[in-house]
């Protein structure tokens, strides 16, 4: 038996679309130059359940830059390698109250007591990816990723270049890391490795797959690879509802209740455990770096039908 019936999936998918396709409120970010360019009218929804049933709505082919939503997936592969604890007793899993390139928040534990979904703490995780050299890392990072898409991704090559130019603060940030003992690696090379994360292509498609396998135990529904272990979802999820929406991470929360991850591409990606994973794309983002209708479409459809993991169900 299907875990949701496809005529109310459809619907909720359209209701949200059709309802905020006209929306005009956000812009895109503009601090990495590239990002600035990408059509803000693009607007793609995916929904793909547990089961792995593909429900579809606008642009599901224009790939944007994964950015921050890769955060997730490294933190997920350290995880992997090295256990729960590694990443607990080294950036820690909990919010900064401060943005997601914040300074401060290093400063204010000395690199400790924060989490990897912000940059200093997603820094230091691409450190800790094993591997013997640069092309060792990035592949394994980058089939991990493919693992949950279930195809092979590539680097946007004019946002990687585009950021690479223009990213001395992050470059400030891992060496900061490095400097507290958080980034036992040369922090140049994982603040370029982060970089070239940050700018793998994805559509909404590939998105709502790498969610669903989060909200499948790890498994992706459509492939059948087991992508993360089972055991280490739970985790992966705890973080990505402290702070996966940067400072609104508790208003998302509270509205509801999904583990999610937006990045300043203007994609977000929620998980409803056992039930689906969803994703939306349009580029312009609000105040807080989070995508205006990807989180209004979200929230819609996850509320039609009955995502909130904080429910009773
Ligand atoms: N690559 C971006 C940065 O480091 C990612 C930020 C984001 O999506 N919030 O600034």
């Amino acid at each position: 038996k299907d875990l949701f019936k496809k005529s109310e999936v459809e619907a909720a998918l359209t209701a949200a679309y059709d309802n905020y396709k006209g929306l005009q409120e956000g812009k895109n970010a503009d601090y990495i130059p590239a990002l600035a360019k990408v059509d803000p009218k693009v607007f793609g929804i995916v929904l793909v359940t547990a089961d792995g049933k593909v429900y579809t709505k606008g642009d599901v082919t224009t790939e944007v830059s994964i950015q921050s939503i890769s955060k997730v997936f490294t933190m997920a592969k350290v995880i992997d390698e090295s256990g729960t604890d590694a990443i607990l007793n080294n950036q820690g899993v909990d919010a900064t109250g401060q943005a997601f390139n914040s300074i401060v928040a290093i400063e204010q534990n000395r690199g400790a007591e924060m989490n990897a979904m912000v940059n200093p703490g997603a820094i230091a995780a691409t450190s800790m990816v094993k591997g013997a050299n640069y092309d060792e890392i990035w592949s394994k990072i980058l089939g991990y990723y493919n693992d949950f898409a279930g195809r092979h991704l590539t680097v946007l090559d004019e946002v990687y270049q585009s950021e690479a130019a223009s990213n001395q603060r992050n470059q400030a940030i891992g060496r900061l890391m490095y400097a507290y003992g958080k980034i036992k690696a040369d922090p140049d090379r994982a603040t370029d490795i982060y970089t070239r994360q940050c700018s793998v292509g994805v559509n909404a498609k590939d998105l709502a797959m790498m969610a669903a396998t989060l909200a499948n135990g790890g498994k992706n529904p459509v492939t059948g690879k087991q992508a993360l272990k089972t055991e280490n979802v739970p985790e992966v999820l705890a973080v990505m509802a402290t702070a996966g929406l940067y400072d609104d991470s508790g208003k998302w929360l509270y509205k509801t209740g999904l583990p999610a991850k937006s990045g300043v591409g203007g994609g977000i990606i929620a998980v409803s455990p056992g039930k689906f994973g969803i994703a939306v794309i349009s580029p312009p983002l609000d105040g807080a770096g989070n995508s205006v209708r990807a989180q209004k479409a979200i929230a819609d459809i996850s509320n039609a039908l009955g995502g909130n993991p904080l429910a009773a169900q």
